[in-house]
């Protein structure tokens, strides 16, 4: 009953609509043409942009009956029924998204996920479940716990398995080195855990960990130092070295650079290089932080090379420090910056006028820039700890300008002055900077300050 009653009103909607729609065009349009009628006057047909009625509309512009009507119009308590247990299982999930484990995304950790795969059985946030689609209905198929219906079955995989039973079969080896993503992640970081995951598990099969093994050999494109254009370079991780080093062509046989394991951090910074897999080598050379900027052309090699070179960090810290847990470990395998942003600064002297400059707080360490790709920063500011004389402090000493909202940091050698455009900024940077003075020094910190040469003295980084 319910399919013909739909049948019958659908085909003689249908067939309605097509008799009405031509003699109402037919007719509008003669009319117009031989009356030619101001629109004002009533020819509904004028209503309508070149005589013709946009599909969907009936001849007063309003929308025709759709499935949806004719379901709810003709077949009341069928609906009602549907719509009940349709609300019945939707709280049954909103039960289910409550649990422990299920609460947060499976792969980024956020809270209160939106959305479920429901044959892998996760419940993931809306961020996550766009990698899920990346990867294919053969993979992962996806809907969304608010908007979607759920049929039982689903439900019933969904209550089987949940984030943690999952996690446990597709995370059954995961390598202490391998950084899992957290929601402020860039997006390569997320989309590549989501495919070593479900697409290449490597995560179930260790030998697919190809960052695992001590070496990797490779191409990426580096930027170059004095032209700013990126060019492919090899790199060659070696465990055994303790090295990461790059060729400038195939064919040489020495390296243009040789970076102790020991010293590089690495850092994703998509924005800075204007690519999604983009990312920022750093190690201290002649007292200066070297900059070097880098991309793949696809999102699992860059990813493969950052946790290669966490594996060789944490295989470092395993030996050095053997009672302690590799996940304390790996805590100290790589940083990333603290905060980056402009900032106006002014030299020591009063006189000194303010300069637009790109400032990166890494850990202890302030780097300011002329421009966010440079290879040198052109002063670093090493921030030591509160009792020992460095403080943040708003607005400027009397008798020194202010450029926009300013603030001072006071170091032991000196007092700098710094500005920015926004109130919010300057709360954010004052924030961030105090936190790190306040945080006592580490025998690491102070070997840092002590690799760090003053610049002042050097032509080069001479920036008054
Ligand atoms: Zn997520």
């Amino acid at each position: 009953m319910f399919l013909l009653s739909n049948g019958y009103c659908i085909l003689n909607c249908f067939k309605k609509r097509a008799a009405s729609e031509d003699a109402d065009e037919l007719a509008g349009l003669s009319e117009a043409k031989t009356k030619n009628l101001p629109p004002s006057t009533g020819q509904k047909i004028r209503k309508f942009k070149h005589g013709f009625r946009p599909f969907g509309r009936n001849i007063h512009g309003k929308p025709h009956m759709s499935h949806k009507n004719i379901k709810q119009g003709n077949n009341c308590n069928i609906s009602i029924n549907n719509l009940e247990m349709a609300e019945g299982r939707r709280k049954r999930l909103q039960e289910l998204v409550k649990k422990n484990g299920n609460n947060i995304c499976a792969e980024c950790g956020k809270k209160n996920p939106e959305w479920g795969s429901y044959n892998i059985g996760v419940f993931i946030c809306t961020s996550c479940a766009g990698f899920h689609r990346n990867l294919g209905a053969h993979i992962s198929k996806v809907k969304s716990i608010i908007l979607d219906n759920w049929d039982a079955d689903l439900l019933n995989t969904m209550e089987e398995v949940g984030n943690l039973k999952a996690q446990a079969k597709y995370e059954v080896h995961f390598p202490a080195c391998y950084r899992r993503p957290c929601p402020t992640d860039p997006d390569v970081l997320k989309e590549q855990f989501i495919r070593a995951k479900y697409e290449r598990e490597e995560f179930i099969h260790v030998d697919r960990q190809v960052y695992t093994t001590g070496f990797m050999e490779g191409y990426l494109w580096k930027r170059g130092k004095e032209d700013g254009r990126f060019q492919q370079r090899k790199f060659v991780l070696s465990e055994s070295e303790g090295t990461l080093k790059y060729y400038v062509k195939e064919s040489h046989k020495e390296p243009k650079a040789k970076i102790e394991i020991s010293k590089l951090n690495m850092t994703f910074c998509p924005k800075k290089v204007g690519n999604p897999n983009g990312a920022q080598l750093t190690y201290v050379r002649e007292g200066s932080t070297r900059n070097i900027f880098v991309y793949s052309s696809n999102g699992s090699a860059i990813v493969d090379w950052y946790m290669a070179i966490r594996s060789v960090k944490l295989n470092k810290l395993r030996i050095a420090y053997p009672g302690t847990s590799e996940i304390e470990l790996a805590q100290f395998l790589t940083r990333d910056f603290l905060k980056e942003g402009w900032m106006f600064k002014t030299g020591p002297r009063s006189s000194d006028a303010y300069k637009w400059r790109w400032f990166t707080l890494d850990d202890r360490k302030l780097m300011y820039l002329e421009d966010p790709l440079d290879p040198y920063p052109k002063g670093e500011i090493f921030l030591g700890y509160h009792a020992d004389g460095f403080a943040v402090k708003k607005g400027v000493p009397p008798g020194m300008k202010e450029q926009g909202y300013g603030f001072t940091l006071r170091t032991r050698d000196r007092i700098f002055l710094f500005g920015v455009q926004k109130d919010e900024d300057r709360i954010e940077w004052m924030k961030v900077l105090q936190s790190v003075i306040e945080r006592p020094l580490t025998p690491q910190d102070n070997s840092m300050a002590a690799n760090l040469v003053r610049k002042r003295s050097t032509i080069r980084h001479f920036i008054y």
